[in-house]
């Protein structure tokens, strides 16, 4: 291969290349082929005989030689797309999954007041927090995280967005709220038990283990954040978490254990259980 490689033969190559460590390898080289040329996946298809220079070859067979060793197409080109909106990714927090779009619908869908007071606990790249501002603008929301660099990171994109009137704080957990109250409280925090086999394999490999795990079979933030969002919540509230696909019956168990009325939960795409909400 040179640089003057065609679109269609330099996928082709990559796809090569990726076939045996990538179960998405196609998808994978187009994506970061899109990227090095700085276009949409329709030109690709519409100009198959175009050549590649110098700059965009060497760029693009870097980009294959890092996904070839596992490294996640996100942190590759350093975007992922969530709820339509362009999210820049670093490996100081979780990469945005098409699950958690699951969270955001069901937020939009809940009865609230028109300028809720909202907060997102653990935002990261400010996925969930950034999504809700971009369709309600009156909410006022509010998203914390522990890790100062996830806190730099949801700011950037805050700007990107132009989404400025959400707040983003530094915060373990409620400490940065402790007097505040909310009408809705969301959140994606670490649910993966830390014996998990999946933690060895794909993405996840490349995340932080701070936003991934948790202690007691990973329950240990989302009953945290359940028992502790009860004080945090204005009459009517909401809790809305997600949650591993096997946790639904435990976390609806300790909802009503604590006094969470109207407790139930949402599927996501492959059909399991995913997102959690209890109103109090
Ligand atoms: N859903 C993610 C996964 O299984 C984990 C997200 C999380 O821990 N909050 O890879």
């Amino acid at each position: 291969m040179s640089s003057q490689s065609t679109i269609s033969a330099s996928i082709q190559w990559a796809y090569q290349e990726l076939m045996k460590t990538s179960d998405s390898a196609q998808l994978d080289a187009e994506v970061c082929l899109q990227h090095c040329l700085n276009k949409n996946r329709t030109y690709l298809y519409t100009w198959p005989d175009k050549a590649l220079n110098q700059e965009q070859w060497q760029q693009f067979s870097l980009m294959i030689s890092k996904r070839k060793t596992g490294m996640p197409v996100a942190h590759i080109i350093g975007e992922r797309e969530f709820w339509s909106l362009p999210f820049l990714v670093n490996d100081t927090t979780l990469i945005p999954r098409p699950d958690t779009e699951i969270l955001v619908e069901t937020a939009l869908n809940l009865t609230l007041p028109e300028e809720a007071r909202v907060l997102d606990l653990g935002t990261g790249t400010g996925a969930i927090a950034l999504a809700l501002a971009s369709e309600r603008p009156k909410w006022q929301i509010t998203a914390i995280d522990k890790i100062e660099d996830a806190v730099k990171l949801a700011q950037l994109n805050r700007q990107n967005l132009s989404l400025p009137h959400v707040e983003i704080l530094q915060s373990d957990w409620f400490s940065a709220v402790a007097e505040q109250q909310f009408d809705l409280i969301v959140s994606n925090p670490p649910y993966i038990d830390e014996d998990d086999h999946h933690l060895g394999e794909g993405d996840v490999r490349f995340e932080p283990q701070s936003a991934l795990t948790a202690a007691e079979h990973g329950f240990a933030d989302l009953y945290f954040i359940a028992e502790h969002a009860k004080n945090h919540l204005n009459s009517n509230g909401y809790l809305l978490m997600e949650h591993g696909y096997q946790q639904g019956i435990e976390l609806r168990e300790k909802l009503e254990e604590l006094g969470y009325n109207n407790v139930g939960t949402v599927r996501d795409f492959g059909s399991n259980e995913r997102c959690t909400l209890g109103k109090i």
